[in-house]
């Protein structure tokens, strides 16, 4: 067994554990971060992707305490896209570069969709007939398109991985061993070992940073800490693969979104859409076969015609994983909770994940910034299991059904 002395040890390696990973490496500190299973598994490749700016959050026309701590968040991810600001995220896919956002005929549909505009730093901006896409042409309402851009988490989850390969480590979530401080929550050694027969490493971290999604409960209960502090919001996720328009957009009807649809292509270069937003809240009581059908109604009435008959459709269930709130909704923003050196962190949303970072920055104890690479311990250690990323859902075993 080899020991570590590092200065901070992250479970998770979706979105919020890879970018703290790289903001602390950057910042001189050794670091190592622990998987479980396969990068982004959780929520991060499931995700739709889209670097919300607050629009989302403001269809009743007031601008709620979501919107604001969002509002800087699609500036900063576009410079780190461009490779003009830290983490350079370049060698990210971009699924499209703006949303597009429309009414149905309903009045609620349309007051909402100008309500939402107000007070926002990346404002919807209203497209004349002649420049709606294809897909929007007969729409007869407003459409509007919004400078959100909508990343292939995949690509995303990889580009910051391949800035780290050597701090990351595939573990057995199972044979953890966890040892306190006997006053107090403080966590002194934790014992992990691969898959298999892999290599066991014994760490003695000076901080530990659970971003590990739903996993931080259990994580919470090996730590001896409650695990009350996570609440799961499922989701019932619909996608759709066949004929159709590369299209990324929301349809509004009053405060909620009654569809957003993301879309990209499948490894023999089909398009697939996943369709979220109202229809897949709505679809978490239903079986496969009831969304398909109910997704496939919605979609007609949004975008008649659009969707043609020899589509195959298919759903996936995934949980949101967050902050508990004490009314069980969304919590308002990224949440860390410490306790000892141990910090437990949920970004809410994929698009708050740079915020978090700087939360958990701010918390954690002053670094070394050695920065010498040399000196981080991990890479020397060459019988690692280095994690893999995770598919997108749709590249996954799903079961595609038609429906006439
Ligand atoms: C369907 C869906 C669509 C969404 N769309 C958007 C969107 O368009 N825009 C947006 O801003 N947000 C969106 N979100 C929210 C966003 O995806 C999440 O807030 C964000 O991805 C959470 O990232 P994370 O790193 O905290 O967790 P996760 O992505 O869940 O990553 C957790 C990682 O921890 C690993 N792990 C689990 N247990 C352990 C353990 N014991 N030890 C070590 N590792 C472990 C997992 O394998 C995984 O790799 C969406 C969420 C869902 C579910």
């Amino acid at each position: 067994m080899t020991r570590f002395d590092i200065d901070v040890l992250i479970f998770g390696g979706g979105a919020a554990g890879l970018w703290l990973l790289d903001e602390l490496t950057r910042r001189g500190a050794d670091s190592v971060l622990l998987e479980a299973g396969r990068l982004g598994s959780g929520q991060t490749v499931a995700s739709q992707g889209i670097i919300h700016g607050g629009l989302k959050y403001s269809f009743s026309g007031i601008v709620s305490a979501s919107a604001r701590a969002i509002a800087d968040m699609p500036d900063r991810w576009r410079r780190c896209l461009e490779g003009a600001a830290e983490p350079d995220l370049s060698a990210t896919r971009l699924r499209s570069p703006h949303c597009y956002l429309w009414a149905t005929r309903s009045v609620k549909s349309r007051l909402s969709l100008r309500a939402a505009s107000a007070g926002l730093r990346v404002r919807p901006m209203r497209l004349d007939d002649d420049e709606r896409p294809e897909v929007l042409r007969d729409c007869p309402g407003l459409v509007m398109r919004l400078d959100e851009q909508v990343i292939a988490p995949e690509s995303f989850v990889k580009a910051l991985a391949d800035r780290n390969p050597h701090r990351l480590v595939r573990i057995d979530p199972d044979r953890l061993k966890v040892e306190r401080r006997h006053a107090g929550p403080d966590v002194t050694s934790i014992v992990a070992a691969g898959p298999g027969d892999a290599c066991t490493f014994e760490f003695h971290p000076r901080s530990v940073v659970l971003a590990a999604g739903e996993g931080n409960a259990a994580l919470r209960r090996a730590m001896g800490l409650p695990d009350q502090a996570m609440q799961r919001r499922p989701l019932h996720m619909v996608v759709v693969r066949g004929a159709l328009p590369r299209f990324c957009g929301h349809c509004t009807d009053g405060a909620r979104t009654r569809v957003t649809i993301t879309s990209d292509e499948d490894a023999q270069g089909r398009t697939v859409w996943q369709v979220g937003g109202q229809v897949s809240e709505d679809g978490v009581e239903m079986d496969q076969q009831a969304l398909v059908r109910h997704a496939r109604a919605e979609l007609e009435a949004t975008l008649p015609g659009v969707v043609g008959s020899d589509a195959a459709w298919s759903t996936y269930r995934v949980d949101r994983a967050e902050a508990r709130t004490a009314d069980g909704r969304r919590p308002e923003h990224a949440h860390v909770a410490q306790d000892g050196n141990v910090m437990t962190a949920w970004p809410t949303k994929l698009a708050l994940v740079p915020d978090l970072v700087d939360r958990i920055c701010g918390m954690l104890p002053a670094l070394d910034g050695g920065g010498d690479p040399e000196r981080q311990a991990i890479e020397i250690a060459s019988d690692v299991v280095r994690p893999e990323v995770a598919p997108p859902p749709w590249e996954c075993d799903l079961t595609w059904t038609h429906v006439d």
